[in-house]
């Protein structure tokens, strides 16, 4: 990478100016490689990656990481298997179109009923942002979970702490190295085959998972191509991209810059106490070190040891911080040891800082909690209203008006029925506008198992005298043991005379 930025085109003179019809030429000024906005903190002069060796956390937070992360971990890998009422706790079988959330087998029919959660869910995410900073990709985000909390200390269990990882990176290859490596990578591996198959069950459901594992595999080479294709991606973020899946392509951090305000709680480096910083002299005592103007900061760089993104939490909020609070279990660790007060990387709004301000309830998060109360308050009327049965009543493509032995005139329907409950349903068909026999072939009555899609073909009989001309709506009443659902519109056709 070139040390200079490219600046827009600009017509100066000297630089196509002059002439207002010369062409706009670009001009370009060295980057300055003290100022942290104008690079990325894992990138060298030379444009290619620094790797970061991040020192192992220890504090509280850490270990209050820990501890969520592990139940956080057993629920997500056991999310798939878990059964309510013999549905998943969440399956997004986008295939085959079934998602079940908590249980619930959810259709496409029932697509606007996501979509308001989806908007809910969205609505939420922005206000607990604009409240809480980035506390998800600290704590919850799988992400993070994951690299931190698994692979990380995987790493360091391997290969040793970030000095002796950077040591072995440096060092000509050997078989000890070799061996060490390859022991990594195979865990790395087996790791992401495990993550990999994970999301596929949330996909596909488990049941069918495990029909893809114990099957013969020349009958699911699209499921295997899948659970490898997830298995290499797993297996380059959490042994490659690390950091750069959250500053690069993670969307939930490219927007919550726009969710950021003063009033927001981030991880934050308390300036007004940290400043100015000096080293912390042996013979130093705090009055002698506040009178010469210095502050509590005392410039150990352990806050930026740790950081797992490379960053300097001391420049203020920054995309790159995921908020992960190992810097501030390091700094408190140094506070601890100069019997400082803690708390000088800490969670904090700017505004608690300058100010000396609480965390507040703002205009803009009242206007979020509103929509988002809307939304919630639309959610729970549609499932409090949604019917069990959910039907399609249409006539047989292609097929006319039959006339039947006792003269009658007969039409033949294909109707689908998609039972949302749990339970088996036993479906009738009532004409309601029209004396009409609903005929089941086949069967003296149609049974819709629960969460499940029920196809059949139905016979509607009409004394043609009834018939007022050539094409009659019908009015069809769907009961389930013998509770009236729903009715729906349909068409008979008859004789034109
Ligand atoms: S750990 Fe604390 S004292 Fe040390 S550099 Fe960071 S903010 Fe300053
Ligand atoms: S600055 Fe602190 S909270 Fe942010 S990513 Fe780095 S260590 Fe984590």
């Amino acid at each position: 990478m070139s040390d200079r930025l490219p600046l827009d085109p600009v017509n100066t003179p000297g630089n196509g100016g002059d002439d207002p019809g010369a062409p706009p030429r670009s001009v370009t000024r060295p980057v300055d490689w003290d100022d942290f906005r104008e690079h990325l903190a894992t990138a060298t002069r030379d444009g290619s990656r620094r790797w970061l060796y991040p020192r192992q956390p220890s504090g509280r937070w850490y270990r209050w990481r820990t501890w969520l992360s592990w139940v956080l971990l057993i629920v997500l890998f056991t999310g798939p298997f878990i059964r309510i009422q013999g549905n998943p706790l969440l399956m997004l079988n986008m295939v085959e179109r079934r998602f079940s959330i908590l249980g619930r087998i959810f259709w496409p029919q029932d697509m606007i009923l996501f979509a308001v959660a989806m908007l809910a869910f969205f609505a939420g995410i922005m206000i607990f942002t604009t409240a809480f900073g980035r506390l998800w990709c600290g704590w919850t985000c799988p992400q993070t979970i994951l690299m931190e909390m698994v692979f990380r200390k995987l790493e360091y269990w391997i290969e040793g702490d970030s000095v002796a990882q950077r040591a072995l990176d440096a060092a000509p290859w050997s078989a000890r190295k070799l061996r060490i490596k390859l022991f990594k990578h195979g865990i790395f591996f087996a790791l992401s085959f495990l993550i990999g198959n994970t999301l596929l069950a949330y996909i596909i459901g488990s049941d069918a998972l495990l029909q893809i594992i114990t099957d013969d595999p020349r009958q699911h080479w699209i499921g295997l191509g899948f659970m490898l294709g997830f298995t290499l991606v797993f297996y380059a973020i959490f042994a490659r991209f690390r950091e750069q899946a959250c500053t690069f392509i993670c969307p939930y951090g490219r927007f919550q810059s726009a969710l950021l305000d003063e009033n927001t709680m981030v991880v934050a480096y308390d300036h007004r106490r940290g400043e100015v910083r000096a080293p912390w002299r042996r013979d130093e005592t705090p009055d002698q070190r506040r009178a010469a103007g210095h502050g509590d900061c005392v410039n150990c760089h352990q806050c930026v040891v740790v950081c797992p993104t490379g960053i300097d939490i001391r420049n203020g909020i920054q995309m790159e911080c995921v908020n992960c609070t190992a810097c501030m279990d390091a700094c408190d660790a140094v506070m601890d040891r100069l019997h400082l007060p803690r708390g000088l990387v800490r969670y904090a709004s700017l505004n608690g800082i300058q100010r000396g301000e609480p965390l507040r309830f703002t205009a803009r998060m009242k206007l979020y909690a509103t929509v988002l109360c809307g939304l919630i308050g639309l959610f729970v009327f549609l499932v409090l209203t949604r019917t069990d049965l959910q039907t399609t009543f249409l006539r047989a493509p292609g097929s006319l008006f039959q006339t039947t032995a006792a003269g009658r005139i007969s039409n033949l329907y294909t109707v689908k029925v998609i039972n949302k409950t749990h339970r088996d349903l036993p479906v009738e068909f009532r004409v309601e506008n029209l004396p009409a026999r609903v005929v089941v072939p086949g069967a003296p009555q149609l049974i819709a198992p629960g969460d499940r899609l029920v196809q059949t073909s139905v016979l509607v009989e009409l004394d043609p005298g009834l018939l007022p001309g050539p094409n009659t709506p019908l009015r069809i009443g769907v009961y389930a043991g013998g509770r009236h659902i729903e009715t729906i519109k349909t068409s008979f056709v008859g004789p034109r005379s």
